[in-house]
């Protein structure tokens, strides 16, 4: 029996190990009684129906038994192992082992497995096909001629177009000193214009108080001729803006447009005889309540 309780006989010396090691058991106890032989037994529940080959009696999937597992070899990194199993019914032994490349369970001996492979056509789907076929085609002239079809493409096609490719490459990676020479004096010359428009733009900015991120057209003689329409037109909408101004002003008498003013102002506004009016009629209504709370 295995350490499970926690009695610590008086002669127990911590130093020496753990308890397992003072009674000379393995920590897991019985299930470990074969390690020396590289198994170890484990609980293993049959993963489909099958006939023991001895007593030829059914076997339902999801019996358990008490298995001997071993590693048996290995598919690239990941351990083959072999369950073995002793039938439940009779003295007869069967092996199953993994079968990790096609990601199942094989019986190996002392059984039969029962054929329970889905198949979508015997339950109302359908079977794949597979529609591109391994090995030759059927029509030795239609391959013929795909390939040299294939031939021609490659002639004529895609290998000029590599070569001109390689030749581009070839041209432009012969010096690359000269070329980086020439580049860099464009670009020199480009900056040297932009700076020069920057300035002259900052110039306008700075006379007009432009926003510094306001971006200038460029001035040539299609946007200076524009430019120059759109100012004559402005000038033009100004000259007889003012004039109808001048025309309106002239033909209204001031006269005749200051009577309804007044006369709206007489209507909101009381006269002074009509305030004194109403003030008697204040006094009048306060005297008349007074006397009646005097009464009650
Ligand atoms: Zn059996």
């Amino acid at each position: 029996m295995q350490g499970f309780n926690k009695y610590y006989p008086p002669d127990y010396d911590p130093s020496q190990g753990s308890l397992n090691k003072l009674r000379g058991k393995h920590a897991l106890g019985d299930r470990a009684r074969k390690l020396d032989q590289g198994i170890l037994i484990t609980r293993f529940e049959l993963p489909f129906n099958i006939w023991c080959e001895t007593c030829n009696n059914h076997i339902g999937m999801g019996v358990r038994y008490n298995a001997e597992k071993k590693k048996i070899g290995a598919y690239y990194s990941t351990p083959i192992y072999s369950f073995r199993c002793k039938c439940h019914l009779c003295d007869g032994w069967f092996e199953i082992h993994t079968d990790p490349k096609n990601t199942r369970y094989v019986v190996v001996s002392g059984a039969r497995q029962k054929d329970e492979d889905w198949n979508p056509e015997e339950n109302g789907g359908y079977a794949i096909h597979d529609t591109e076929k391994e090995g030759a085609p059927v029509d030795p002239l239609a391959a013929l001629e795909k390939t040299s079809e294939a031939k021609n493409h490659m002639e004529n096609v895609q290998r000029p177009r590599i070569e001109s490719l390689q030749d581009f490459s070839d041209r432009y990676n012969a010096d690359p000193y000269s070329l980086s020479l020439k580049t860099r004096k464009r670009f020199r010359e480009e900056k040297k214009i932009e700076q020069q428009k920057k300035r002259s733009d900052d110039l306008v900015k700075d006379r007009y108080g432009l926003p510094a991120s306001l971006q200038l057209l460029e001035e040539d003689s299609a946007s200076k001729s524009e430019a120059k329409a759109e100012w004559q037109k402005a000038q033009q909408d100004h000259l007889r803006e003012s004039k109808r101004t001048k025309t309106v002003l002239r033909s209204t008498p001031i006269a005749s447009s200051m009577p309804s003013r007044t006369s709206s102002r007489n209507s909101t506004k009381p006269e002074p005889s009509s305030i004194g009016s109403l003030r008697a009629r204040i006094l009048q209504n306060t005297a008349k309540r007074s006397a009646t709370a005097h009464k009650s």
